[in-house]
């Protein structure tokens, strides 16, 4: 935990959320301001900064997270007609919370290349 990490704050319930599914290692919940008709964050319990954080001793708690990720959609009804997932890194990434998340983004047609 990190304090004044917003998503930290998540993790722990001081701020609230709808948990759309958690384990011991990771937490998904809808965005606030969501981008599509189904927009989630999946992100590790443990404060990890960006993908650009990541080391070798990672590897397991991150193939859980995309796992994890995968069985989201899933509850989430999109896997079948697809989804669009994105990790934004630093400041050119368009990263604005710094704890790692993976957005889900689905529920109409995505469009071949992300638009800001
Ligand atoms: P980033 O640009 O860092 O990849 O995405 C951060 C995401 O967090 C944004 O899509 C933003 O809407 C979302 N977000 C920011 N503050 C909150 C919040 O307090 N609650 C939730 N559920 N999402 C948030
Ligand atoms: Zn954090």
């Amino acid at each position: 935990m990190s304090d004044n990490c917003l998503f930290c704050k998540i993790v722990s319930g001081t701020v609230a959320t709808q948990r759309i599914y958690e384990d011991d290692g990771v937490l998904a919940f809808p965005d606030i301001a969501p981008q599509a008709p189904v927009h989630v964050l999946v992100i590790p319990k443990r404060h990890i900064a960006s993908l650009d954080a990541l080391s070798e001793a990672d590897r397991d708690e991150m193939g859980h997270l995309l796992e994890r990720t995968a069985h989201v959609a899933r509850l989430l009804g999109v896997h079948e007609a697809g989804y669009r997932t994105i990790i934004n890194t630093h400041s050119h990434g368009g990263q604005m919370v710094f704890h790692l998340h993976c957005h889900i983004l689905g529920g109409k047609p995505i469009g071949a290349m992300v638009s800001r």
